[in-house]
């Protein structure tokens, strides 16, 4: 008998989509979900989260206790998540209890660096030139193959530039792997980008799949600041970003939204970055600006719907709202769609919120 629970039927209008993480993005799924006539249900490991204000579903416990993850899918028809690292064993421990969405292999391959990169040149796509680091004689041997300024990254548990660090020399290399205290690491090659853009595409239950329009992003102190669509990106380079999308989601047998994040070199070449297993902050624009938005994609693909209509019917520039910008959010009302995530603490870095500008659609 299989050890993972599959999903034979849609989940019926009044079901439950359980959803593991409570921040910004378990709000906005937890919105389109109740659009949909979906109930939500969010797992947080505080008592504070952006989603519980939005659902009365809810439970606070450590991500490793094993006792709330099983009372947790008990309530749900179907669980998925909004952030990707949650421990190998919940991951396990929940699958035996409900299907879980994505599934475990998608988690687990993004979940570390070294193998998502691995994956993804697996695919015959490009990634930046790679070198695992797990000692200091390695750092230092990685810095002599890769040659050139590159960045180290821990394999683990990094975002929004957290555990990583530019070096240009192999000395540096080794210093900064003592700095991530010999985490397991990897050296990367710096691309010279000409920008950064993303897809961000869904695959259904029935292995359809729709993929938005990619955005250009850009990032400020390794912070995604704006996501503007359509970017600079041509008409051929959207295509083949959509492409790469499908390409990683078929190989995964993905079920869900997914963001892979894409550096756009000089040449016009698409290097692979990172993928999400997740709706993705370069997607929140698809609220407004296209027919079925990213959360609702997610939601619609978990639960075993039909995908939605991913078209765009407006030009649209996002902007992060961070730290002490909300307090601001009287003039920035006034000046787009605003979204307020209702973090009551605007800390340095923290994402508070977004707004939406819409323009006509150009093309
Ligand atoms: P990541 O956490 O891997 O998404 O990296 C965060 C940001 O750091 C990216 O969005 C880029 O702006 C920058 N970055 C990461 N890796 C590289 C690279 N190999 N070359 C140049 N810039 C990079």
């Amino acid at each position: 008998m299989s050890d993972v629970k599959t999903l034979s039927q849609p989940v019926p209008p009044g079901g439950t989509v359980g959803i593991i993480g409570g921040g910004q993005l378990g709000r906005m799924l937890a919105l389109a979900a109740a659009r949909l006539g979906l109930k939500a249900a969010i797992y947080n490991d505080e008592n504070d989260a952006p989603a519980f204000q939005v659902t009365s579903l809810q439970l606070a416990a450590p991500y490793d206790d094993q006792g709330a993850l099983a009372d947790f899918a008990d309530m749900c028809d179907v669980i998925t998540f909004e952030f990707e690292n949650l421990p190998a064993d919940a991951i396990a421990r929940l699958a035996r209890l409900k299907p879980v969405r994505p599934g475990r292999r998608a988690l687990e391959i993004t979940q570390d660096r070294f193998s998502e990169k691995s994956f993804v040149q697996s695919l015959g796509l490009t990634t930046a030139p790679f070198e695992a680091v797990s000692s200091a004689a390695e750092a230092a041997k990685a810095f002599a193959t890769i040659q050139g300024p590159a960045i180290l990254k821990t394999r683990r548990l990094g975002y929004d530039g957290k555990g990583q660090a530019k070096v240009t020399n192999a000395a540096d290399c080794v210093a900064a792997f003592e700095r991530f205290k010999q985490a397991p690491s990897i050296l990367e090659g710096f691309v010279d980008f000409a920008f950064e853009a993303s897809v961000v595409a869904a695959r259904g239950a029935d292995g359809g799949f729709a993929a938005y329009d990619p955005p250009e992003n850009i990032h400020e102190h390794h912070i995604l600041r704006r996501s503007i669509v359509p970017g600079r990106l041509s008409r051929a380079e959207a295509d083949e970003a959509k492409s790469i999308a499908k390409a990683i989601a078929e190989a995964l047998d993905y079920v869900g939204v997914l963001a892979v994040e894409l550096f756009v070199g000089k040449d016009g070449a698409l290097i692979v970055n990172e993928i999400a297993p997740r709706v993705h902050n370069s997607g929140h624009w698809t609220i407004e600006a296209c027919a079925c938005s990213q959360f609702e994609q997610h939601i619609r693909a978990v639960a075993g719907w039909p995908l939605g209509d991913p078209a765009r019917h407006a030009d649209a520039v996002m902007e992060n709202i961070i730290g002490a910008e909300a307090h601001a959010w009287e003039s920035l009302a006034r000046s787009g769609a605003l979204h307020l995530y209702g973090k009551r603490e605007a800390r340095l870095g923290r994402k508070m919120g977004h707004l939406t500008r819409l323009k006509p659609l150009t093309k």
